[in-house]
């Protein structure tokens, strides 16, 4: 794409509001200090409707103790003196007050000055970046942060530590029977059930596909077994009414203090192919 025009073309953008009403970040176009467009993220992170946007001092988004300073960085910006993006406080419409960054560029509407700002939620990003998108649970990057974590201060106060591994069964061929849509619709009810079968201090994580990892801080192999089998019958039965429904087949071993990381999950692993060697639909300890 030829860039040399992009100035020229801003216009064009705006014309081409469409495109950013879909946009994963907040977008506001912003003239004469009133909105006069703002996309579908815009109004979820601030709470108010549109038309309410559309009538209220911009400023009245900012936290109170921040709309001085935020005023001058938008002024800065639209004049070029600065290129950084800025955070703030700002107030959603419940009263409610979220951490956000934004940046705001300068345009023309209708031949009158005007400028874009586009915004986000610093915490809303925080937590998407070690969430799985699908299942709520947490991601393969926030596992081997925590296992790490978990691990360390088992070194330190010698307290308990299991890891789960979990595997769909003949995933593959449910997946052929049903559809991948279908097969994805599983792997959600699955997170919501681990969810709601561990305490608040294990993590229940998608660790790969079809594969789940729950970390049981404070917790030995025969704990950890009963909360895997818990986990077991509830997938068993609340998936059951669900085309055919699915089961699982689960893995467990406990940290050995200064134990390599590797070899840990590896324990779990072997005990999950266990299960799988036994008949499926069982939990092994390692
Ligand atoms: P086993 O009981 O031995 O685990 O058999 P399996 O069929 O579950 O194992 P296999 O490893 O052969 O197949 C895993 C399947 O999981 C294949 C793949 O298409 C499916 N899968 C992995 N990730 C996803 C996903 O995100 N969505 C859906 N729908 N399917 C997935
Ligand atoms: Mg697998
Ligand atoms: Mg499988």
């Amino acid at each position: 794409m030829d860039i040399s025009n992009i100035d020229s073309s801003i216009d064009a953008i705006v014309m081409k509001w469409d495109l950013f009403k879909k946009a994963p970040i907040g977008v506001y176009i912003i003239q004469e200090g009133r909105f006069k467009a703002v996309n579908k993220e815009f109004i979820s992170y601030t709470g108010y409707s549109e038309t309410e946007l559309l009538q209220i001092d911009p400023l009245d988004i900012v936290s109170e103790s921040f709309r001085e300073t935020v005023k001058k960085n938008a002024i800065d910006m639209l004049k070029l003196q600065r290129d950084k993006p800025y955070e703030y406080l700002a107030a959603k419409k419940n009263g409610e007050d979220i951490w956000v960054i934004e940046v705001v560029v300068p345009t023309e509407l209708q031949g009158e000055r005007a400028a874009i700002g586009f915004f986000m939620d610093i915490d809303r990003l925080a937590s998407d970046s070690v969430t799985d998108a699908l299942t709520g649970l947490y991601n393969r990057r926030y596992f081997n942060n925590n296992l790490k974590a978990e691990s360390e201060r088992s070194d330190r106060y010698g307290s308990h530590l299991s890891l789960i591994l979990l595997d769909v069964d003949f995933f593959k061929k449910y997946n052929d029977t049903f559809g991948h849509t279908e097969g994805d619709k599983v792997l959600s009810m699955i997170g919501n059930i681990i969810k709601k079968c561990i305490r608040q201090t294990d993590s229940g994580c998608r660790y790969g596909g079809e594969e789940f990892a729950v970390i049981l801080p404070q917790s030995d192999i025969d704990s950890a077994s009963l909360t895997a089998e818990r986990i077991r019958k509830c997938i068993e039965s609340e998936t059951a009414e669900f085309n055919d429904g699915v089961t699982i087949s689960a893995g467990i071993s406990q940290y050995q203090i200064k134990q390599n990381l590797s070899e840990f999950i590896k324990n779990s692993d072997s005990a999950l192919y266990k299960a799988k060697e036994s008949g499926r639909n069982c939990v092994i300890q390692n």
